[in-house]
């Protein structure tokens, strides 16, 4: 007997599949061991506050300029204001996903993807906003 690597369930290392969540060879080591899984959640967090940095830079820069320009109105100032913020909430994120993603053995994955993601589309996201507001 082993426990089931999805749902940690005692079962027949032989079995194809786990009579309780029908993980596919419940035997077999898990994606990720524990040590594993805090290192990618490390690196997901770095990545999110990563996220969150460049975001906020890019807020920070564009905010000046069209404000500046008139582009904005005075009233999204404290917003701007805010975007240090994001620099807490990307990290927030990650640890959700981690808390909470269904299969406790792939949650370090799921935090580093998680992490990669913001990485990638935040930053992204909010420069694609600001010049579109820029150009009007
Ligand atoms: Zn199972």
């Amino acid at each position: 007997m082993k426990p089931c690597r999805d749902c940690q369930r005692q079962i027949s290392e032989q079995a194809l599949a786990c009579p309780n969540c029908g993980a596919p060879f419940p035997a077999r080591e898990p994606l990720s061991s524990p040590r594993q899984a805090r290192f990618l959640l490390t690196v997901g967090l770095l990545f999110a506050t990563g996220a969150g940095y460049f975001t906020h830079v890019t807020l920070e820069a564009f905010g000046e300029m069209l404000l500046a320009a008139g582009h904005l109105p005075a009233a999204a100032t404290p917003l701007l204001r805010f975007s240090p913020l994001l620099l807490a909430l990307g990290p927030l994120v990650v640890l959700g996903v981690w808390r909470f993603w269904p299969k406790p053995t792939d949650r370090g994955i799921a935090a580093a993807c998680t992490g990669g993601a913001l990485f990638f589309f935040l930053p992204n996201l909010a420069s694609t906003i600001m010049s579109s507001l820029a150009l009007r």
